[in-house]
């Protein structure tokens, strides 16, 4: 099995992200997905080469992501199959949890998922229909039970806009530390053309921090290579919370992702203007070897930094090619 190939700033493939779907069921406003999938979307068995190949090249876990994943058909059978491969030591799902009821979360455990990601933004009904939500507050909660009760292991993210839900860090840090659940903040990220990006708009993890130091004081835990998450512990023992924070402490120096949306473009920085299509080595006749060699390569000229430009120009970032839509690319 060849392992470990490097990109050109010496960072390994570790995590593939791959999106089901670029539609959604809900309208964040810092997200406005499209509602649309473009044509030709992978097939299973398209999905599963692509594992595999990723596998090859040293990819150790798979996100599946979308748009919103659960819309999408065949994510149980995918899971199972994956599982089956047992080429990934991990397959994690990112969804916005509105369609995750008890026996969806049941045969998705059973499948093999080692845990979910949900994503909240608000700690009560009017906050998340403000930031785009729409009704989904009590679903949402109820999915996050639904997950825990058949021992899917859960964390909550919250993307935090400083004018939209600035006022929820506190309220969803009391709710995940009810829950039992670990909250991610995550800064506000200038992703695609179309939620109007404004640096004024970003509550830095920093200013978040503070804010929940006040209320419980926090440990650092740190950052664990390859992650995008920086861990804090309760001191008072009620867990964790983390920020995210590709504005204010870019981590691009170790980031180890490679994002292939739904219809087989593959993309190596979340950022990225332009993407690479997969689909041709993705054809059935085509041997293995043919999409392993089509992503070695793309790996090893990868120079991706984008977060870090961003951050060494201040708040102008130089202008580049018209990004990737965070839906379709999957986040
Ligand atoms: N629909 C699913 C969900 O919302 O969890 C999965 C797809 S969504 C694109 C993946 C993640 O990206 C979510 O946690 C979402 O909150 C985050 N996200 C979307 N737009 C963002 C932005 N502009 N800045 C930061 N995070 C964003
Ligand atoms: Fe949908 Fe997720 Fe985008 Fe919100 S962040 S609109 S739930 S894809």
């Amino acid at each position: 099995m060849t392992t470990g190939t490097l990109d050109q700033r010496g960072r390994a493939l570790g995590v593939l992200r791959l999106s089901l779907t670029a539609r959604c069921n809900l309208a964040c406003r810092y997200c406005r997905p499209e509602n649309q999938d473009p044509p030709a979307l992978l097939t299973h068995q398209q999905r599963l080469k692509l594992v595999g190949a990723a596998a090859r090249l040293g990819c150790r876990r798979l996100r599946l992501t979308g748009g919103e994943p659960l819309l999408a058909p065949g994510l149980v059978p995918l899971v199972q199959a994956v599982k089956a491969l047992d080429l990934v030591e991990d397959v994690a799902l990112t969804s916005n949890g509105v369609l995750l009821d008890r026996p969806l979360a049941r045969r998705l455990q059973q499948a093999g998922l080692d845990r979910v990601t949900i994503s909240l933004d608000g700690a009560d009904p009017r906050a998340v229909l403000r930031m785009g939500g729409g009704h989904s507050f009590a679903h949402v909660l109820a999915a996050v039970g639904h997950a825990q009760a058949v021992g899917l292991p859960v964390k909550i993210n919250t993307v935090v806009m400083a004018h939209g839900n600035g006022d929820q860090v506190i309220p969803m840090a009391r709710l995940c530390r009810r829950l039992g659940v670990e909250l991610r903040l995550i800064e506000y990220m200038d992703v695609g053309n179309r939620n109007g990006w404004r640096p004024e708009q970003v509550l830095t993890a920093a200013a978040m921090t503070t804010r929940i130091a006040r209320h419980w004081p926090l440990e650092p835990v740190g950052r664990r290579h390859g992650a995008t998450a920086r861990r804090w512990r309760y001191r008072d023992g009620g867990g964790f919370v983390s920020t995210i924070a590709s504005i204010s402490e870019p981590f691009c120096g170790d980031c180890n992702r490679l994002r292939v949306t739904a219809d087989g473009m593959a993309y190596t920085c979340l950022f990225a203007g332009q993407g690479t299509d997969l689909k041709p080595a993705l054809d059935p006749r085509q041997p293995d070897a043919v999409l392993v060699r089509q992503l070695r390569s793309l790996w090893q000229q990868r120079q991706d930094r984008y977060s870090e430009e961003r951050r060494s120009q201040q708040t102008s970032p130089a202008p580049r090619p018209s990004p990737a839509e965070m839906a379709y690319i999957g986040g």
